[in-house]
């Protein structure tokens, strides 16, 4: 036995008493936990030099602990109350658990050193990593990653870096330190990587993107905007954070051009307005497939008409602390709201009609079945989330598009990115647009909708 006990204390290297209760301290007085941090992921969560203002710890964002709860009583609670559980060899978790003020949380430990929770795993389970230009994959079946989104993403990130205008320094430094993408294989194992029940988070201390998505550009938006800015609050006003990555990275598997015309709807038919959202109580007061359409589509208004500089100062003008955000308001005029309108009208249109305008631009369909497109059809080990969501009983031969019209509209799908890329509804019907004949047999699909020309691709029928 007390050789047993021996052998744990001499090859065992785990969280001990003595550092968890001086982390916590030091966490709780808001000190500097810098020197509790394992080092090669403190060096990671710095490689991209992004600095968030009045943050004394960029490593706990996300972790952060309300000053105002930690009273002495909570303190003396959490000292002596909080559990270390050892689930591996060099492996501890750190666990707090106050029941009687609803207060839960849990610090991740490799050695007797602290590391972010997705760096835990990633560790203590060894996932595959994929190298691209920009970005580091992780993930634990590389099939979910294909050589499409891969390109694709990185390709995404050349675009952003042309529209933000990021020096060619700043490229560089990307290009060399790269973005970490975690891609999660199902809910159940984000939540277990992450700690939160999501399709996608981004870590902001650490620079790491979690997703179950394999081409989830929204989140990566909201990077790239921060990596430009560089030094900035952490707290901006919704409608222009969540905007922004709406407009250019779309939201929820929806691409930003089926995300305006929802927002265009929506304010044309009164559901929402965009004087409501321009607080950020007044944002949270909506759901999010309502506030969110909306300020990515204000916010493209904002780029398209003002030109990325100019957003970038109102966007820096209403960040800061989290207590002063909820006293602010973005600013709109009168001539705004005009221009916005004349925006919405001019500038915003679906790229699917349901009339017969065949022509240059277009492809027209008479369909009612489902048109699958691919390049040639054949089994690939990539298999396509989104559409076994949708044909769970049928199998996947690496098609790349699914054309699917339904008794009132058609969906346009890319299945390598998961993405809805078209959408039309007969009740989502903007006024401008034409609405004579509402027929989803025969419609037209602005041919900019697709990458490719599909005239040259092969095309199956899917009959249900
Ligand atoms: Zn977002």
């Amino acid at each position: 036995m007390s050789i047993l006990i021996f052998e744990i204390s001499l090859f065992s290297n785990n969280l001990t008493n003595d550092v968890a209760q001086n982390f916590i301290k030091t966490l709780y007085e808001n000190g500097d936990i810098r020197q509790f941090i394992l080092r090669e992921e403190f060096d990671l969560s710095n490689r991209l030099g992004i600095e968030y203002v009045d943050v004394q710890n960029k490593f706990m964002i996300g972790y952060g602990i309300d000053r105002n709860f930690i009273t002495e009583s909570v303190f003396n609670e959490v000292i002596s109350s909080y559990k270390i559980e050892n689930i591996a060899h060099d492996f501890s978790i750190l666990k707090i658990n106050i029941p009687s003020k609803n207060y839960k949380t849990e610090y991740f430990f490799i050695n007797e050193n602290l590391v972010s929770r997705p760096y835990f795993y990633l560790k203590k389970e060894n996932w595959d990593t994929l190298n691209s230009d920009y970005i580091l994959f992780f993930s634990k079946d590389s099939a979910r990653l294909s050589d499409y989104s891969v390109k694709k993403l990185n390709r995404f990130i050349d675009a952003m870096i042309t529209l933000l205008k990021i020096s060619k320094e700043q490229s560089v430094n990307l290009k060399k330190n790269k973005l970490v993408y975690i891609l999660c294989e199902n809910q159940e194992e984000i939540k277990r990587i992450s700690g939160f029940d999501t399709r996608g988070i981004f870590f902001l201390g650490q620079n790491y993107l979690v997703s179950t998505y394999n081409y989830h550009v929204h989140e990566i938006s909201h990077f790239l905007i921060n990596y430009k800015l560089n030094k900035l609050p952490l707290f901006t006003l919704p409608v222009l954070q969540e905007g922004f990555a709406v407009a250019y990275g779309g939201r929820g598997g929806k691409q930003p051009s089926v995300l305006y015309n929802i927002g265009r709807f929506l304010l044309e038919s009164d559901l929402i307005k965009i004087n409501d959202i321009l607080t950020k109580s007044g944002f949270e007061q909506f759901d999010a497939s309502l506030s969110y359409p909306v300020s990515g589509l204000y916010v493209k208004y904002l780029v398209d008409n003002f030109g990325i500089e100019k957003f970038l100062e109102i966007y820096k003008d209403n960040s800061t602390t989290d207590l002063l955000i909820t006293q602010l308001k973005l600013n709109i005029t009168e001539t705004d709201l005009y221009e916005f309108n004349k925006y919405l009208n001019t500038k915003i249109s679906n790229k699917i009609k349901p009339v017969n305008t065949k022509g240059e631009v277009n492809y027209y369909f008479s369909a009612k079945d489902t048109i699958f497109i691919s390049n040639k059809p054949s089994l690939t080990c990539y298999s396509s989330d989104i559409f076994n969501e949708i044909f769970k009983y049928t199998e996947y031969a690496n098609y790349k598009y699914g054309i699917i019209p339904s008794e009132n509209g058609v969906s346009v799908y890319n299945f390598f990115t998961n993405e809805l890329i078209a959408f039309f509804n007969s009740s989502f019907i903007h006024k401008n647009d034409i609405s004579s004949e509402i027929n989803a047999k025969y419609f037209s699909i602005e041919k900019d909708v697709f990458e490719d020309d599909i005239n040259t691709m092969h095309h199956s029928i899917f009959n249900k």
